[in-house]
C-alpha cells in the first residue's frame, strides 16, 4: 500500500516537472533549464519505478534481484550510449538522432505491451484493447523511425514506390488490426501466441511500408509524426499498467508531437496528407515557372565592405549555415558591423534548416543575443526599410515564387520578404537548389547579388575585409 502511495506521488511530481519543463522550453532564454527540469522529472519517474519490485506477487519473488540487475544494466547501456552519442552528434545530424530515440520510445512501449500480452493472467477486455492499440502504434513508430533515420542519414537513397502501393499498405494495416482484434478476443487460448506474433509482425512491417515511399526530404515532418505516435503508445501502455507518470508523460509527448507536426506542415503551407502521399522533393514533382533574367555575382570583400557602410542589415540564416558550421564566424562578422554602428538583426523563418528551432539553436550556440533575433511575423515589415538583407545558406524561405507562382510546389508558403530590402546578398556555394528543388526567383532580381562560396570561407573573407578597413 505504502509503495503504491509513493509511486502515485512520485508519478504526479514527475508529471508536474515534465509540464513545467515543457513550458520553459517555449523560450530560448529558459529552454536549457526546461530540459534540466524535465530530465529531473524523468529521473524521479525511473527511480520510483524500481520500487515496484517490492510490490510483486510472491511467486515472482525469486526473480526480483535478477530483474533489478537487468534493469540497471539496460539503464547503464542505454544511458551511457546516449550520453556519448549526444555529446558528439553534429547539429546537422540532430534529426537522425531524434528519429532513433523516437523509434526506441515506440519500441519500448511495444515491448511493454508484448510482455503484458504474453502473461497469462486474467486481463479486462478494455485493458487488453488499450495494450494492443499501444503495441500497434509503438511498433509502427519503431520501424518507421528506423527507416526515417536511414533516409536522413543517406543509407536509403531512393523512395521505394510501386503501382498499387497504397492499396497494399491499406490491406496490410486492416489485416493487422483484424488480427489484433482476434488476439484480444481469443486472449489466453492456445492460439493467442500465434495471433500475437502475427499482430506484431504486421505492425512492424506496416511501419516500414508506410515510410519507404515518402521522399527523404519530408523525413523531419514524418519524425515529428512518429514522435506523436510514440507519445500516444507510451500513454496507452501507461493506462494498461495503471502508471500515472507514463500516462501523463506519454500524453504530453503525444500532444506536443502532434502540435509540432501540424505547425511544421502549416509553416510549409502543406497538409499532413500532402506530406505523407505527395512525393514532395522528388525531381519529377512540379518545379515551378522558369526564372527570367540573369544572376549577378559579387566578391565577398565587396559585399562585406558594403555592409560595413550600411545603416541596417537583416541576416537570414538557413540550412547551409548549419552545413558550413559558420555560426561563430557569422557572429564575429556581426560584432564588427555593430562596432561600426550598423544596426543588425536576424530574421528566423519557422522552417529554416531541417528541424524546428534549428537556426535558433545554431545562433544560441554562437552566443548571438536573443534580443536581435526576430521571428518572421515580427520582422517582415522591416525589410522594405532595410539597406541590406544578407541571406546566408538559406534558399526556399526567401523564394518570392511562394507568393506569386501558383505552379510552384512551395506556393502559399509564408516567406521572409528579403527581396524588399534595398540590396540583397545571397551566400551559397553554387547553383544548388533548396530543399524543395525549385529555382529561386529572388536570385534573378535587380537588387540581388550572389556571393559564391562555402559560408565559412565567405564569412572569413568578409571579416578580413571589414577588419582591413580599420576603425
Ligand atoms: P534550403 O534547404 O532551401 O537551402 C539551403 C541552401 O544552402 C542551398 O540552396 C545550398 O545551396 C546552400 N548551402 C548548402 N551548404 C552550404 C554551405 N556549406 N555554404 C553555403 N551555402 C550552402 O534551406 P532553407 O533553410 O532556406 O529552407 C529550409 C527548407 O527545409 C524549407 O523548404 C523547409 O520547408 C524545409 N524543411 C524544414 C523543416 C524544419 O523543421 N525546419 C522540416 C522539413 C523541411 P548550394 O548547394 O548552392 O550551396
Amino acid at each position: 500500500m505504502l509503495i503504491q502511495h509513493i509511486l502515485g506521488v512520485s508519478g504526479l511530481a514527475a508529471a508536474g516537472l515534465f509540464i513545467f519543463g515543457l513550458k520553459r522550453m517555449s523560450s530560448p532564454v529558459t529552454a536549457l533549464s526546461g530540459i534540466v527540469v524535465a530530465g529531473i522529472g524523468m529521473v524521479v519517474a525511473v527511480a520510483a519505478s524500481f520500487l515496484t519490485v517490492f510490490d510483486l506477487p510472491a511467486e515472482v519473488g525469486p526473480y526480483r534481484t535478477v530483474n533489478v540487475i537487468l534493469a540497471l544494466l539496460a539503464l547503464c547501456a542505454g544511458g551511457g550510449w546516449a550520453f556519448l552519442r549526444g555529446r558528439k552528434v553534429e547539429m546537422t545530424a540532430m534529426p537522425q538522432m531524434v528519429a532513433l530515440y523516437n523509434g526506441m520510445g515506440g519500441g519500448a512501449a511495444a515491448a511493454v505491451a508484448a510482455v503484458e500480452l504474453s502473461t497469462r493472467g486474467v486481463h479486462a477486455a478494455l485493458i487488453l484493447a488499450v495494450t494492443a492499440a499501444g503495441a500497434l502504434i509503438g511498433s509502427i513508430s519503431l520501424t518507421g523511425s528506423v527507416i526515417a533515420w536511414a533516409k536522413l542519414d543517406g543509407r536509403i537513397r531512393n523512395p521505394w514506390r510501386f503501382t498499387g502501393q497504397r492499396i497494399v499498405n491499406g490491406v496490410l494495416f486492416l489485416a493487422t488490426v483484424l488480427v489484433g482484434v482476434a488476439m484480444v478476443a481469443f486472449f489466453g487460448t492456445a492460439n493467442s501466441p500465434l495471433l500475437a506474433a502475427l499482430f506484431f509482425l504486421g505492425a512492424l512491417a506496416f511501419g516500414i511500408m508506410m515510410t519507404l515511399p515518402i521522399g527523404g526530404a519530408d523525413m523531419p515532418v514524418v519524425i515529428s509524426l512518429y514522435n506523436a505516435f510514440t507519445g500516444l503508445a507510451v500513454g496507452l501502455e501507461g493506462y494498461a499498467l495503471q502508471n500515472p507518470a507514463l500516462m501523463i508523460a506519454g500524453m504530453v509527448v503525444g500532444s506536443a508531437g502532434t502540435l509540432l507536426t501540424v505547425l511544421m506542415a502549416k509553416a510549409m503551407n502543406r497538409s499532413l496528407a500532402n506530406v505523407l502521399f505527395s512525393n514532395f522533393g522528388d525531381v519529377a514533382v512540379g518545379s515551378g515557372s522558369e526564372a527570367h533574367g540573369e544572376m549577378k555575382s559579387t566578391e565577398p570583400n565587396d559585399a562585406g565592405i558594403a555592409m560595413r557602410y550600411a545603416s541596417s542589415v537583416i541576416i537570414i540564416p538557413g540550412y547551409g549555415l548549419a552545413v558550413a558550421q559558420a555560426q561563430q564566424k557569422l557572429y564575429e562578422f556581426v560584432k564588427l558591423l555593430q562596432a561600426a554602428g550598423v544596426g543588425v538583426k536576424f530574421a528566423i523563418h519557422p522552417v529554416a534548416g531541417r528541424m524546428p528551432g534549428h537556426m535558433n539553436v545554431l545562433l544560441a550556440e554562437a552566443g548571438v543575443p536573443y534580443d536581435i533575433i526576430f521571428d518572421m511575423e515580427d520582422i517582415n515589415a522591416e525589410f522594405a526599410n532595410t539597406d541590406v538583407a544578407l541571406v546566408i545558406g538559406a534558399n526556399d524561405v526567401v523564394n518570392p515564387a511562394a507568393r506569386t507562382d501558383k505552379s510552384s510546389p512551395i506556393y502559399g508558403m509564408p516567406i521572409l520578404d528579403a527581396d524588399q530590402a534595398h540590396q540583397v546578398y545571397v551566400v551559397k556555394r553554387g547553383q544548388g537548389k533548396g530543399y524543395s528543388g525549385v529555382e529561386n526567383l529572388l536570385f534573378f532580381n535587380e537588387n540581388c547579388s550572389m556571393v559564391y562560396g562555402d559560408a565559412q570561407a565567405v564569412l572569413t573573407q568578409m571579416v578580413q575585409a571589414v577588419k582591413d578597413l580599420g576603425a
